[in-house]
């Protein structure tokens, strides 16, 4: 089986408790500490199997092999991967069946992170699952006026469109944003706009 490691925590000595994103799930495994385990670490990508046994309540993950991407050691683009999968831990942490949708997103970040600022990618697929979950506002509407958006729009949590000066937020050409809405391009956005919506993201999906 496979999937992507969105969430750790020590559990007595080195023992850890992991929680998994696979093609259908959230699996909540526990993995003991041994000198011959490969190291495992936050948003890495790996092959495992789990070993139910009928004394322990939580399962055990065993068998990993961890499948890394190209850009795994340049520590920065690692350092904002792993801001952004545990941010699906928060989101995704009570459902027990999570479809496919999920892990295929993670993939197709995953497979891009290298090939631009990693921050473009994940703001785009950001929209991908507000589009999915039928999240995405594109009504350019305030949220706090409910006037409509004329020239310059910012965006707060979720994404939801609101006037620069009602939410005392930097604005954003609406035409650009319109774009990342529409076809999930962030091709008008300055790194400097890029930057804000990660943020904003980053507050929770
Ligand atoms: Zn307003």
């Amino acid at each position: 089986m496979q999937g992507y490691i969105i969430n750790m925590n020590r559990a007595r000595e080195e023992d850890l408790v992991v929680t998994i994103l696979t093609q259908k799930s959230l699996d909540t495994l526990y993995r003991f500490y041994g000198a011959r385990h490969g190291m495992i670490n936050l948003g890495f990508k790996i092959d495992f199997e789990i070993n139910t046994s009928l004394k322990s309540t939580i399962a055990q993950l065993r068998d990993v092999i961890h499948m890394g991407f190209p850009w795994v050691t340049d520590r920065n683009r690692l350092y904002h991967w792993q801001q952004f999968t545990s941010l699906f831990y928060y989101h995704l942490k009570d459902s027990e069946e999570t479809g496919e949708f999920y892990f295929d997103l993670l993939d197709n970040a995953a497979s891009r992170w290298h090939l631009q600022n990693p921050k473009r990618v994940a703001v785009e697929s950001y929209i991908k699952i507000l589009e999915h979950e039928g999240r995405l506002h594109r009504e350019m509407r305030c949220f706090f006026c409910e006037k409509p958006i004329q020239g310059e729009v910012s965006v707060i949590r979720s994404y939801f469109p609101a006037h620069p000066h009602c939410s005392h937020t930097p604005g954003t050409d609406q035409n650009a944003l319109v774009e990342l809405f529409e076809n999930q391009s962030s091709f008008f956005l300055d790194d400097r706009e890029v930057e804000r919506l990660w943020f904003v993201m980053a507050e929770g999906l």
